[in-house]
């Protein structure tokens, strides 16, 4: 009989963010934080002033009576206190509740009391909303205010620099910590159903981060300056914050200033090398920058968009016009977030290129990906047919917090994640859809994606989003909904000529609803199903049938 051989490796030295924190202070002294706290006054903290606060805030957590597990929630925007709050709050063990800022009232009441927060860390500029729901949280116990402003009607609210300076200067011992340990929580929008909790774990996050700073990936670095649009409260931000404490790069955070004009300014006044967010801000940067000629975007050399599909044009726009390359990565709160990233082999900038570039890539290291068909078999890598997107790794949900039944987006070790995709030979994804957007018209599915990419490349549209309308021949036809640039006269029959050649024939929509904008989800992304329930309404206004 064969016997195994045990390596011998310091294998149980644990992946936790304490080694993060530690290194920030010993490998990256002069690194910086830096926050837009208001639109004229920006603050930093260099990484050895932020690990000193960090180390108070720990002392004053243990003061405030929390034990390891307990859930502190954090109602905030990206901003220093907040990165304090990444670290602090994992490394004495407890687990850090990112609060969505944007969700709806009962469903932020449902998350606070799921988690049975005890603490929640909120900024001033936001108490007014919280305020208002406080009433209905079962757990939690005290309140602490960050920033100018006071605690309103918050009971039992302290103000956080307060507590820092009553906790004290030097190094807090932090206790011995388990990789599997929780680190943090976030809840998922939930477009059905109740929003479902992701854990995260000191490993998971310990190891995205390292996935953070490959060159095929989001390739951060220390000379980098990452400028973190995606919101602190959704998805770690994409990692952002821990990839850039573990990179030594300067961390750059706009706290509630994501209009395109102050985030052009912070652009032009720091700039970033990196920036994360979705194609709506990038979309409303875009236009800013072509409508002021003088504001130089240039130093954005790899950003990073994703959440929903990025237009082609629009990565195609920045460039040519703006020095500006941004690049894809694909994946959702349950892949912590980042599953699949494309950056393509440079070469020539022609088509075969620029379709990788507008794909969502190929799965980063540890990510293992495959497509199963309607009937539960596995799809080939073909780059044309298309099933369900599974994955698995160490940074991927195996289940939900407090939910048993993790239902059926668990699959014996595979997350299914509602996307629907082609991966080509070279293992790159396309998705073509979220199963739940898919339009089927004649037994076949036409792509709402791709219809919405190909539209949003015409100069004139702003905005598309593609719902399926019923329609008793062909069961579901494609209905537009378009916003187009202000003045604009184009019209639905101008729209079908750009499609045609860039869609299959029996893909070209016959409805097109012109509309003022499109609404967006709590984290800026196109809202299908507030589209779909206006159709079901009768309330989708400007229709155009064509004949
Ligand atoms: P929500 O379900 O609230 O949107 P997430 O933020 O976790 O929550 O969203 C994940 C989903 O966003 C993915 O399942 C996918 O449908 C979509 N998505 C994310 N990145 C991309 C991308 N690059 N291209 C297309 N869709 C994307």
């Amino acid at each position: 009989m064969t016997q195994r051989l045990q390596g011998l490796m310091q294998d149980d030295f644990a992946l936790t963010l304490n080694h993060i924190r530690r290194r920030m202070r010993s490998c990256s002294p002069e690194a910086k934080v830096v926050t837009l706290a208001q639109p004229d006054v920006v603050e930093r903290a260099t990484f050895t002033e932020v690990s000193e606060r960090i180390d108070r805030l720990a002392r004053a957590l243990r003061g405030l009576g929390v034990e390891q597990g307990d859930r502190i929630g954090t109602f905030a925007w990206n901003n220093q206190r907040h990165f304090e709050l990444y670290f602090a709050v994992p490394c004495v063990g407890a687990v850090l509740h990112t609060l969505n800022i944007r969700l709806f009232e009962e469903q932020l009441t449902y998350i606070v009391n799921h988690a049975e927060d005890r603490v929640i860390f909120v900024d001033a500029s936001l108490v007014p909303v919280l305020e208002k729901l406080a009433p209905s949280f079962d757990s939690v116990a005290q309140y602490v205010v960050m920033g100018d402003g006071g605690a309103g009607s918050l009971p039992n609210a302290l103000n956080y620099e307060d507590l820092l300076d009553q906790a004290g200067p030097g190094e807090f011992d932090y206790p011995e910590l388990d990789e599997r340990q929780a680190a943090a929580l976030c809840y998922t929008s939930g477009t059905t159903g109740n929003p479902k909790g992701v854990l995260y774990s000191h490993r998971s996050i310990s190891l995205h981060s390292t996935a953070t700073l490959i060159r095929d990936g989001l390739g951060l670095c220390r000379e980098d300056s990452v400028l973190a649009v995606v919101p602190m409260f959704h998805a770690n931000a994409w990692g952002l914050p821990h990839g850039a404490a573990m990179a030594g790069a300067d961390l750059i955070l706009p706290d509630r200033f994501l209009a395109a004009e102050p985030l052009a300014g912070l652009i032009e006044a720091e700039r970033p090398t990196l920036m994360g967010c979705v194609p709506t801000i990038f979309a409303d940067l875009l236009r800013y920058a072509d409508e002021h000629p003088d504001v130089d975007l240039s130093s954005l050399s790899n950003a990073t968009c994703g959440g929903s599909a990025v237009p082609r044009q629009l990565m195609k726009d920045f460039e040519e016009r703006h020095d500006v390359r941004i690049f894809q990565a694909w994946g959702m709160t349950e892949t912590s977030p980042v599953a699949t990233f494309s950056r393509p082999q440079e070469g020539e900038h022609g088509d075969t290129y620029w379709n990788d570039r507008a794909k969502q890539g190929r799965p980063l290291p540890w990510v293992e990906l495959r497509l199963i068909d309607d009937g539960g078999g596995e799809v080939a890598w073909d780059g044309e047919s298309t099933g369900e997107i599974e994955v698995r790794g160490p940074w991927i949900a195996s289940g939900y917090f407090r939910e048993l039944d993790g239902g059926e987006q668990f699959d014996a070790g595979w997350l299914r994640t509602g996307d629907i995709a082609a991966v080509d030979e070279k293992g790159f994804v396309r998705i073509t859809d979220r199963a739940k957007d898919v339009i089927k018209s004649g037994g076949e599915w036409i792509s709402s994606v791709e219809l919405e990419n190909e539209l949003m490349s015409h100069p004139d549209v702003v905005e598309a989003a593609v719902i399926a309308k019923p329609d008793e021949r062909w069961s579901e036809r494609p209905l537009c909904c378009v916003v187009l640039r202000e003045q604009a006269d184009t019209n639905a029959e101008d729209l079908v000529e750009h499609l045609r050649g860039r869609v299959a024939k029996w893909w070209l929509p016959d409805e097109f609803a012109f509309v003022s904008e499109i609404p967006k989800t709590s984290v800026g992304k196109f809202d299908k199903k507030v589209l779909r329930g206006r159709l079901a309404d009768g309330a989708l206004e400007g229709r155009v049938q064509l004949s």
